[in-house]
């Protein structure tokens, strides 16, 4: 049995990869756990070293990894570029991390005890990631993982497995044993059902859709596993009346197209002050209109095509809701389809007059679609912001330091970009509020969720 891997922009076959059975899942799982007692022993500068190399010999790779990216994602040869950065990024900071896992003591209460708090590893770690990361997404989890002494065993996006193999190999390459980071193929439902049954399995680490993550957090709680959940999002930018309008717009561009649109912190909504949003809706509109759509290989290429037609169908359904709804085109709404040869490319698309009613006001849309409504009070962009069920990222634009203040302590995400549209950094703590998810990715914060904390109290002294 295997997985066929497809180019979303052209429908080509790009690899087949062996789906892993049952038996061989199992037993994977099996090698991880035993791998474990060995891998928590390995001292923090070995571990941290062995993640150095494995850093060095991806960007040594860089060149290959992006274009394998590229042809099983679609996105852009640039931006896969920079996806392959941002994942060795993980591993840097994690490789440090893993030198600063620190216990203490505590004064204790008579003369003849002492107490200790160690950290510890938690054990094996199992992952599920996405297709729209493919690189990143994995190291955020598995390096922070190996850093701590757990061992790590990922199953990639059925889309997009090539970019994650490859990861692998070079991780062997750099001498981290074969069995503390191991890779399976399969569907997701049934690889799902394995690591979330499995008694070897200490934690689920899952980035995707909110259905999909609450499905895994009811699977972990029979053995009451340990659970990281990065799902989707629903970002509003507001535009204050202040704004500089011209950077406002220019990293609107950023949030919002990064990846076709297809990422879990891109603009979902914009909200622009009444007095502003005219200007602000035809400039954006026209930066939208110079973005050049097509195959990701290509250099010029800004906007690759959505991953699959389950995609594509979910985003001209919210465009064709919006305008039957009375919402306006200022440019787009042009499509490049073909089921046939399965591609599909949705040109950048600018909507005014949004309002409460329609579809994309309430759903994640996953694609390069701006929909714009307008406010009158900040107040009121807050109240809107913050009705949703997602609590991801938020952005806005405001120079006037008091109404940033009443935003950032008043909007209701894990991430905020103040004047600014690109917000992820290893380095800094990523991960949502409410239905976006359980726990922090990146930062200090990090490396906390692959460890126990153990107590010890010793008496008699
Ligand atoms: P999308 O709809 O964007 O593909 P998903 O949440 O369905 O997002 O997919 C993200 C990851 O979750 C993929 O690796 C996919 O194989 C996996 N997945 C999908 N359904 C399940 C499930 N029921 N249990 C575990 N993993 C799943």
């Amino acid at each position: 049995m295997v997985l066929i891997v497809k180019n979303p922009a052209t429908g080509e076959v790009v690899g087949e990869v062996k789906k892993h059975s049952e038996a061989e899942i199992m037993e994977a799982l099996e090698n991880g756990h035993d791998a474990f007692g060995q891998w928590s022993k390995v001292n923090a500068h070995e571990r941290a070293r062995l993640l150095r190399n494995w850093s060095r010999l991806i960007q040594e790779n860089i060149g290959e990894v992006a274009e394998i990216m590229t042809r099983e994602n679609g996105k852009p040869l640039k931006e896969s570029v920079g996806e392959v950065h941002y994942a060795t990024a993980y591993i840097d900071w994690f490789a440090e991390e893993a030198l600063r896992v620190y216990g203490r003591t505590i004064p204790a209460h008579t003369e003849s005890k002492r107490i200790i708090v160690n950290r510890q590893p938690i054990g094996l770690v199992a992952a599920i990631t996405p297709w729209n990361f493919p690189a990143a997404m994995m190291t955020r989890k598995a390096a922070p993982a190996l850093a701590a002494g757990c061992t790590f065993i990922v199953k990639p996006a059925e889309e997009t497995p090539l970019t994650m193999m490859k990861l692998v190999e070079l991780a062997q390459e750099a001498g981290i044993p074969k069995d503390v980071l191991q890779v399976v193929n399969g569907e997701g439902p049934v690889v799902g059902k394995l690591f979330t049954e499995s008694k070897h399995v200490r934690k689920i680490t899952f980035t995707g859709s909110t259905p999909v993550g609450k499905q895994l957090i009811k699977e972990s709680a029979d053995t009451v596993k340990h659970v990281t959940m990065e799902l989707g999002g629903h970002a509003p930018v507001i535009v204050a009346e202040d704004a500089d309008i011209d950077f406002a717009v220019e990293q609107t561009m950023l949030s919002k197209f990064r990846n076709a649109g297809q990422t879990c912190v891109c603009a979902n909504r914009i909200l622009v002050h009444e007095n502003v949003v005219d200007e602000f809706s035809e400039k954006l509109a026209a930066a939208a209109g110079r973005l050049t759509v097509g195959n990701g290989l290509d250099e010029q290429t800004d906007i690759g095509p959505i991953i699959n037609k389950k995609g594509y169908e979910k985003i001209t359904a919210h465009v064709q809701d919006a305008i039957d709804k009375g919402a306006e085109v200022l440019v787009g709404h042009q499509y490049d389809a073909n089921d046939e040869k399965e591609y599909y490319f949705v040109y950048p698309t600018v909507l005014k007059n949004i309002d409460e009613r329609m579809t994309i006001m309430h759903e994640e849309t996953f694609g390069p679609i701006a929909p714009i409504t307008s406010f009158k009070t900040i107040e009121e962009a807050v109240e809107i912001a913050n009705d949703t069920a997602y609590g991801l990222a938020a952005y806005f634009f405001t120079n006037d330091y008091r109404v940033g203040t009443y935003l950032h302590e008043n909007l209701n995400f894990g991430i905020i970009g103040w004047n600014d549209g690109a917000t992820s950094a290893a380095h800094a703590p990523f991960g949502g509020m409410k239905e976006s998810g359980l726990g922090r990715e990146g930062g200090t914060e990090g490396i906390e969720p692959y460890l126990e904390t153990k107590y010890v109290s010793i008496g008699n002294l």
